[in-house]
């Protein structure tokens, strides 16, 4: 199964953002299309598609972000100086993710994370002066100092640990009741994925950890994280909690994650929303076996 927020079918038209003429030349072309967003809300067709409008719609004080070609036609995003993206997802917005179609999903993740970046990245972090877009609204520049930024992606490590054919999952105080999901954290600088993986999941369960090993990732645009799927081989199955972090941790065995992945009633946990990789790292698991 392919990991929510992947599968994008725009060309990412690196070309186009060396070369001013031509990024003139796309913003000027008939056929271009405009993201539809209310907020960082998507419109979302019946069949799951984004919405788009035609460039006569963008905002007079705002920039193009291109994100790329379809058949040559290009596609924009509009940034408007000063707007921030919402700091809590709506209803509306995890109604729209769940409508969204996988390619479709992964295009509105690329644009909401690039509307992110550019919201809180308008003065330098090197010299603190206003910055200005350049590169179709793939980086930024500063005038005064010179130095270049370039859009950030923060990885993270999603993993379950396996004890004896049982996951272990665990939940936060603040997710709906009964959900139950993998474990996850920021990667630290100086770090490996292996020893992200087995840090946190000592840290937030007391689990000693073995070997690791990759499954898939996935983009995740709130705001910009790159989700990095793991299975962890646990050398102890007793669990000790960060209660700071988790309020509950539990081994579950493979027939009850597939319980709750398939929406039994009778299941001990509701899953991660499918557009999430834990939902696709609880699936993969469930099928080694
Ligand atoms: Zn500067």
């Amino acid at each position: 199964m392919m990991p929510g927020f992947t599968g994008g079918t725009l060309d990412r038209a690196d070309r186009l953002r060396h070369d001013v003429d031509a990024f003139a030349a796309a913003k000027a072309d008939w056929r271009a299309r405009l993201l539809k967003l209310a907020g960082d809300t998507p419109e979302v067709t019946e069949d799951g598609r984004l919405g788009w409008a035609s460039l006569a719609d963008t905002p007079d004080d705002a920039e193009l972000l291109l994100l790329g070609l379809d058949g040559g036609r290009p596609h924009f995003v509009a940034h408007r100086p000063g707007e921030r993206m919402p700091p809590v997802r709506s209803p509306a917005l995890f109604a729209a993710l769940d409508q969204l179609q996988a390619g479709e999903a992964a295009t509105y993740a690329a644009a909401r994370s690039l509307l992110d970046w550019h919201a809180r990245h308008g003065f330098c972090a090197n010299c603190g002066s206003p910055t200005t877009i350049f590169r179709a609204g793939w980086a930024r520049a500063c005038p005064n100092c010179g130095a270049e930024h370039f859009p950030r992606v923060d990885p993270v490590v999603i993993m379950i640990a396996e004890h004896d054919g049982r996951a272990l999952v665990g939940r936060q105080a603040a997710w709906p009741a009964r959900r139950y999901s993998a474990l996850a954290g920021f990667l630290e600088p100086g770090e490996s994925i292996e020893e992200a993986v087995a840090r946190e999941i000592a840290e937030e369960s007391g689990v000693p950890i073995g070997r690791v090993r990759y499954i898939a990732s996935q983009p995740w645009p709130f705001p910009s994280q790159l989700m990095i799927a793991c299975v962890a081989e646990a050398t102890d199955d007793a669990i000790t909690i960060d209660a700071n972090e988790l309020e509950d941790a539990m081994w579950a065995p493979r027939a009850a994650i597939a319980a709750a992945l398939a929406g039994a009633p009778d299941a001990p946990f509701l899953p991660p929303p499918p557009y999430a990789i834990a939902h696709t790292l609880l699936t993969a698991w469930t099928n080694e076996a």
